[in-house]
């Protein structure tokens, strides 16, 4: 048995999951994001001291929602939780717990739950998307995570899409993450509606607060014309992407997860259509996008199946 762990913004997971997969047991819990990394490290820690001692628990994965330096098994920092610069939590969890501990970025943690659980069972190459409030990219080659000379590899949401595109959180334009992450999606239908007064009726009635991907999506679903042209805008940002990484990797498929992948169909069959628009001919035989089959469940189970490769 392992314990997964997933530590995100806004709240943080553990389970317990067994050699043949099965989650067995599962924690959540809100983040106190006042209390900072030293308050989360104290109550992860605490769960999974309950969750170990009752259980025959061997070693321990850890998805974290940041970037992460795999080499030193370090976390570089959090943009939501103040104090996570440079804390080596696998450290701290053999020193706390007594058992051994991996951790590495959500979205390579997502890409390996896919690759290993869920969409992308039997693949030997895949490119993994995790579209949310940013868009992350993890890739698998040969049946391993790619992650290049300095350990940074698979910032697929940093490919450049729009030259003197809207400002990117890396601090330049026009970066996919910048079109299509589901904060950009929000923010690009917030643009659309208000110098567009006449149009997007059911977009408006779905909103409390702010506009949120999931309003344009539910609206597009429902046929309103303004959601189904911002959905249209989007996949074709999107569809460039995903050709990029399927004219560069070859892969066997693309799975896209994180939130905005609830969307379902009224994302994927445009998506399609346009990644298959600048595919190179010799590609589009091979072209599979397939939505995320573990849903919020990608990336725990991704620490769980690295967890299980750690030798105790
Ligand atoms: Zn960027």
């Amino acid at each position: 048995m392992v314990l997964a762990v997933d530590i995100g913004g806004t709240n943080f997971s553990l389970a317990l999951v067994s050699g043949d997969g099965k989650m067995q047991k599962r924690v959540t819990r809100s983040t106190d994001r006042t209390g900072g990394a030293g308050w989360m490290i104290a109550n992860i820690l605490k769960d999974s001291r309950g969750l170990a001692e009752s259980n025959d628990v061997t070693a321990c994965g850890i998805s974290f929602g940041g970037p992460v330096n795999f080499e030193a098994q370090s976390i570089i920092n959090s943009t939501h939780v103040a104090g996570w610069d440079d804390v080596m939590l696998p450290k701290i969890f053999k020193y706390e717990l007594g058992i051994p501990a991996v951790v590495d970025n959500d979205a390579n943690m997502g890409a390996l739950g896919e690759f290993v659980y869920g969409a992308g069972k039997g693949f030997r190459n895949l490119v993994y998307y995790n579209i949310g409030t940013g868009i992350g990219g993890g890739i698998i080659i040969n049946k391993e995570i790619y992650r290049g000379s300095d350990g940074n590899a698979g910032e697929l949401g940093h490919v450049p899409i729009l030259p003197n595109g809207p400002l990117c959180d890396c601090g330049n334009r026009g970066c996919l993450e910048a079109l299509c992450s589901g904060t950009a999606i929000g923010r690009r239908a917030e643009e659309a509606v208000s110098s567009q007064p006449k149009r997007g009726k059911v977009i408006r009635k779905s909103r409390f607060g702010d506009i949120t991907a999931k309003g344009v999506f539910d609206a597009a679903r429902k046929g309103d014309r303004l959601a189904l042209e911002l959905v249209d805008e989007i996949c074709v940002y999107l569809g460039m992407g995903v050709a990029t990484s399927m004219n560069a990797f070859a892969p066997d498929g693309i799975v896209i997860g994180g939130s905005v992948c609830k969307a379902g169909t009224v994302l994927l069959r445009p998506l399609r259509e346009q990644a298959d628009r600048f595919l190179m001919p010799v590609h589009r035989p091979h072209l599979k996008v397939l939505l995320a089959k573990l849903g919020g469940k990608s990336g725990i189970m991704g620490a769980a199946a690295l967890a299980m490769g750690l030798k105790t």
